[in-house]
């Protein structure tokens, strides 16, 4: 692997934030992407009131190449962790909460009815709070994806992580167009609901890649997008091919604007949620 470039050189620092968090997401059992993956941003989400979430278990039923999330036998539904997930919330004062899971292909419903209950939930005792689910793609259940969007959540995520050239070798059990099709259904079913997505760069992709999967991005009605950096969990997993440089992020920000993305945040550090309240002005 390359060495880190500078600009990839950030300090993590455990603020009072970040203490606070923790004792609550173990008080509650709860697990959140921000620590989980030692996020380097948590200082700044945490201080921006915004964190995320991670809900029906730790063990996922895909294995991606370049995901450090455990694959393994999935855990039984916990049905009070909607509750848990808003009580957090609610005592957090989130501004912006994302909610996101692992992929339950073992699941009917791929656990959509579990997400909608969790935004429910945190509705119900956070009104003011904007209320992201970051979902899988359901393996394309159109009555899944329904579930959710009746539940009403601000804004709801699927992420295509890269190109379509590089689905089979880093996200083998998923499916560039099922992915797309996703994104495309969610303004039918809620027009009101704000379409997002991201991708990683560095994975192998092309430019001319990358532009047409903006473009596939556009023309399944997707407003808002991140595009970031990818960094490897281990030397295990999908080498890192390239550090792209800011710049070429800079450029890649002003193709994605001039095709008509209501927000794009691209730079190294991106996350599918970092700064995510800004994309609605928060
Ligand atoms: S970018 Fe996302 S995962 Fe990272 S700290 Fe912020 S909210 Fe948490
Ligand atoms: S489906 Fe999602 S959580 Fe599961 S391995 Fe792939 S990226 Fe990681």
């Amino acid at each position: 692997m390359q060495r880190k470039p500078d600009w990839l050189r950030k300090r993590i620092t455990a603020g009072p934030e970040r203490a606070e968090l923790e004792g609550i997401l173990s008080e509650l059992s709860l697990n959140t992407v921000c620590c989980e993956a030692q996020c380097p941003n948590c200082v700044e989400c945490f201080a921006a009131k915004t964190a995320t979430f991670m809900i029906l278990g730790t063990n996922c039923t895909r294995n991606c190449s370049f995901c450090n999330v455990t694959c393994g036998a999935p855990e039984a539904i916990d049905p009070a962790e909607p509750e848990r997930v808003a009580e957090a919330v609610r005592r957090l004062g989130l501004k912006y909460v994302v909610v996101t899971s692992v992929t339950r292909d073992d699941l009917p419903d791929g656990g959509a009815m579990h997400f909608a209950d969790t935004v429910r939930a945190i509705r119900e005792r956070s009104p003011m709070t904007a209320v992201e689910v970051l979902i899988p793609d359901f393996q394309g259940e159109k009555d899944a994806l329904a579930l959710v969007t009746e539940a009403w959540p601000t804004v709801i995520s699927h992420n295509m992580e890269t190109v379509e050239a590089l689905y089979d070798e880093v996200r083998p059990q998923a499916d560039y167009r099922r992915s797309l099709a996703l994104l495309g259904r969610i303004k039918g079913l809620n027009p009101t609901i704000r379409s997002k997505s991201g991708f990683m760069l560095g994975l192998g992709e092309t430019k001319e890649e990358v532009i047409e999967l903006m473009g596939d991005l556009r023309e399944a009605g997707c407003e808002l997008l991140t595009i970031g950096q990818y960094l490897a969990p281990s030397k295990g997993h999908h080498p890192v091919r390239e550090y792209v440089h800011p710049d070429i992020f800079d450029e890649y920000k002003n193709i994605a604007d001039a095709k008509g993305f209501s927000f794009v945040a691209s730079a190294p550090f991106v996350r599918s949620s970092y700064h995510a309240g800004e994309a609605l002005g928060l």
